[in-house]
């Protein structure tokens, strides 16, 4: 399996993705918004787009369907629900489907509401697991929840689903906002020294060569993934003073996404 990212540069900072099988060329093209850099990067590196995964039906993801279709004949893949909200969807995913790209790749689909409520997120059957996780999960940060999303369901996804990855799963998320959540992460848990190091790392850095983490590095650097950390919940309490002795972690991670939102 070949992954290559690709920085559309644009105001929404959205990453897309070419997913390709080594051995026939094909290529799987997550949510490509910029048609044209994902046109020109599959042809320069040989391969043929023969299919389209939207990760949800936000237009920042569906956006270049048409293109790619129309030069390539690719299948629009998204979650089974999403087909009212994504034209010409040819197949419909569910959880534990599998979807293949050439000889030599396959991914699981996982469904994962929360930012919407038809999310899907694709892991990879490889010795390292790769994640494409749209707008589930950012590095650093998880989705927003308000354009036809639920709270709950995205702390189900996290606790339920994301957690119980290997901790060596290589994190592929739709957009680049590394800095602005790990300065959140920072500001909820201001003792965080590996967010503060990765910071430090990572301010100003150039999106075309993003790092790439890992989900061991979001248990340390993702605040949506510190529901359990005595600093997080310290300063949870000075914004809810109400926060019982010992919350419990749907009640942290609630908080925590209201108090982003604000932020
Ligand atoms: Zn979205």
């Amino acid at each position: 399996m070949i992954v290559k990212q690709i920085w559309t540069a644009n105001n929404y900072r959205n990453f897309n993705y070419l997913i390709a099988c080594a051995e026939t060329g094909e290529a799987l093209a997550v949510d490509p918004l910029d048609h044209e850099k994902c046109l020109r990067a599959a042809r320069d590196e040989g391969w043929t787009i023969t299919q389209v995964l939207n990760t949800h039906e936000h237009r920042d993801h569906t956006g270049g369907n048409d293109a790619v279709v129309a030069q390539t004949g690719a299948a629009i893949l998204a979650h089974r629900n999403a087909r009212d909200s994504i034209p010409g969807m040819t197949r419909g995913l569910a959880a534990g489907d599998v979807v293949k790209v050439g000889k030599t790749v396959e991914l699981e689909v996982l469904d994962t509401p929360g930012h919407t409520m038809c999310h899907v997120c694709l892991c990879s059957h490889t010795d390292q697991p790769a994640l494409f996780c749209g707008d589930t999960l950012f590095n650093a940060g998880a989705g927003n929840c308000h354009n036809g999303g639920h709270p709950a369901e995205l702390y189900k996804t996290f606790s339920e689903q994301l957690a119980r990855l290997p901790a060596s799963t290589r994190i592929y998320p739709g957009h680049d906002y590394i800095e602005n959540n790990l300065r959140f992460t920072l500001d909820r848990e201001p003792d965080n020294r590996d967010a503060a190091d990765m910071l430090s790392r990572f301010a100003g850095h150039d999106p075309a060569n993003a790092v790439v983490t890992t989900l061991d590095i979001e248990r340390t650097i993702n605040t949506f993934f510190r529901l359990s950390s005595p600093t997080v919940i310290a300063r949870l309490r000075e914004a809810f003073p109400d926060l019982p002795d010992e919350p419990d972690e749907r009640t942290v991670f609630l908080k925590l996404r209201e108090l982003r939102n604000k932020w």
